[in-house]
């Protein structure tokens, strides 16, 4: 058994090992010689007080020992295994595929999308000629709403187990072991398409199918169970166990189900705007005006205020970071953000949201699935009139918006589309505006200097969540009218981030598993 200790260092201190060591070993009472191997377990900075301190839990192996090596993925070959169906290679459909592949079954994934490197042309295309290709953007694509995201890796997951399993897959396939350390790992933008791609090849070596620009167009179902799926409005492909792993943003599979009196639901979500402030602001406030300290990351915060029945929080805050369109069709904009991994850009930006629940929308009826979908796509699109409709967003400084003002000019953006200057007053749902004005005034008190006029807000954060869920049996995972369905990842309502969805992922086939009696351990016979 190693031993565990806590020990906390000034920033200045986190590159010296043998200061850390010394700390740690006067801390756990050993000698330097009775000692085999020792790391920093768990490492997180606490800026609560002045001076910022960085918490380390180190661990430390005795003489006699040893440090396990466990091997994280282990496939087996599956190219004459039973299929499993995967719609969407974002962090479900591709942790579902990965898993699959270790539990000795043959995933077929299909991706609307294309593969990471061809995508970013597309990408670039919204950003310079506001042009949103409604299969491959900043949602849709090889990794999905994953690969171009900020990478964040945490979670509010409390199963250790699985949460540890979906970091370590990420360093497997490439990602820096520090995420397995930090208490908010983050990968960057620039560093996820690679490893994304290499979890697609692994898929591939080991017999599964990836299919790209292949979308799921129909299905069919015989006598409350999954029959086959129609691709791209013309192949038919049988497939009994079905992993629906499409996105907050795929609307045509709602609609889809709905058609095949498949049931879905109305589902609480948030919007509300992204707003960004200068880094340096943020660090000068969360670092106690320790800002030039090399060895402090750009700063993060959390925010959350309750406006009367309601929350309003912070959403995805990424500190050196840029604002990304991520529209899924023409006529709409939508902001989110990401930063590359050394979140060296100049901006902190984060959504700042306001819950929102199916019964507070004036036309609720508890029968419409599509209440809380129609209401984001109403925000998006009067955004997208009001600022002129292109990919640019209605954009207002914070104090003009609270004080209900017209803002004349702005600071230095990050959003490369570019911005319109609108009283977001008028274009957002006074639900959403009142509540955002009292919390704005309110986090100024929490972090002072935040409630500022250099910070600009823009329309719309809408994507934080699915407004629907497809509801599934807890124990089976299934669709609870349909056998061999299997709602999956953040479009179904069963998680809100890359880690939750991969968890998700890997889940569901856990569950097809057991279902043909398959467990895990004995179909690790066979590595590649
Ligand atoms: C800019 C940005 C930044 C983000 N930053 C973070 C972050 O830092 N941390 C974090 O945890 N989360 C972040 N997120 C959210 C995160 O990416 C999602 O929570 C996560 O990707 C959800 O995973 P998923 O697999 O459930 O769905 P998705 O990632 O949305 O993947 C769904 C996939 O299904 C495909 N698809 C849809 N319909 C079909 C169809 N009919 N046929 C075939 N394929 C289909 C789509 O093309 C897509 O590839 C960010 C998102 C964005 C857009």
């Amino acid at each position: 058994m190693s031993t565990l200790v806590q020990i906390s260092v000034v920033p200045s201190k986190i590159e010296d090992t043998s200061y850390i060591l010394e700390l740690a070993l006067e801390k756990a009472k050993l000698r330097s010689g009775s000692i085999s191997d020792w790391r920093i377990r768990k490492r997180s900075i606490d800026a609560r007080r002045d001076p910022v301190k960085l918490n380390l839990q180190i661990e430390i192996w005795g003489k006699e020992e040893r440090r396990e090596q466990i091997p994280v993925f282990v496939p087996t070959n599956v190219s004459e295994a039973k299929e499993i169906t995967i719609i969407g290679s974002g962090p479900a459909g591709l942790y579902a595929a990965l898993r699959a592949v270790e539990a000795g079954f043959k995933p077929i994934l299909f991706e609307r999308g294309k593969d990471v490197r061809t995508r970013r042309r597309d990408l670039a295309a919204i950003h310079k000629e506001h042009i949103v290709n409604p299969e491959s953007n900043y949602c849709f694509g090889e990794g999905g709403a994953g690969t171009y995201s900020d990478g964040k890796l945490y979670t509010r997951s409390k199963k250790r187990g699985n949460v540890l399993k979906a970091l370590e897959w990420f360093v497997h396939f490439g990602a820096s072991e520090d995420i397995l350390v930090d208490a908010h790992p983050h990968i960057g933008t620039n560093k996820l398409p690679k490893i994304i791609s290499s979890m697609r090849e692994a898929i591939i070596e080991a017999g599964g199918e990836v299919h790209f620009e292949s979308k799921l167009t129909n299905l069919k179902l015989e006598n409350g169970t999954m029959n086959a799926i129609e691709i791209n409005g013309h192949q038919w492909h049988s497939c009994t166990d079905l992993i629906l792993a499409t996105g907050h943003s795929a609307r045509d599979i709602f609609y889809l189900l709905h058609e095949h009196n498949i049931k879905i639901e109305a589902k609480p979500f948030a919007i509300g705007v992204r707003v960004e402030h200068q880094q340096e602001l943020i660090d000068f406030i969360q670092y106690h005006g320790d800002c030039d300290n090399e060895y402090l990351p750009p700063a993060s915060y959390a925010l959350v205020e309750q406006v009367g029945d309601k929350g309003v929080y912070s959403f995805c805050m990424c500190p050196g970071g840029i604002i990304a369109p991520c529209a899924t069709a023409e006529e709409e904009v939508v902001t989110n953000g990401w930063s590359p991994s050394k979140r060296n850009n100049p901006f902190a930006n984060s959504g700042i949201v306001v819950s929102v629940e199916p019964k507070d929308l004036p036309n609720f009826n508890e029968d419409d699935p599509f209440v809380c979908l129609d209401f984001q796509k109403q925000v998006e699109r009067s955004c997208w009139e009001a600022a002129g409709k292109t990919q640019r967003v209605p954009a207002q400084r914070m104090i003009d918006f609270v004080e209900g003002k017209k803002s004349i000019d702005f600071p230095k953006t990050s959003y490369q589309p570019g911005i319109s200057s609108v009283d977001l007053n008028e274009v957002l749902p006074k639900q959403i505006t009142k509540r955002l004005k009292k919390a704005f005034v309110s986090f100024g008190k929490k972090m002072k200097g935040y409630y500022t006029n250099e910070a600009v807000l823009h329309a719309p954060e809408s994507r934080t969540s699915s407004p629907i869920s497809i509801p599934r049996n807890p124990e089976s995972l299934e669709h609870i009218d349909v056998k061999g369905l299997y709602p999956c990842g953040e479009g179904a309502g069963y998680a809100g981030g890359i880690i939750s969805a991969a968890i998700d992922g890997i889940n569901c086939v856990d569950a097809i598993s057991k279902k043909h009696s398959n467990p895990l351990e004995t179909s690790r016979n066979e590595t590649v």
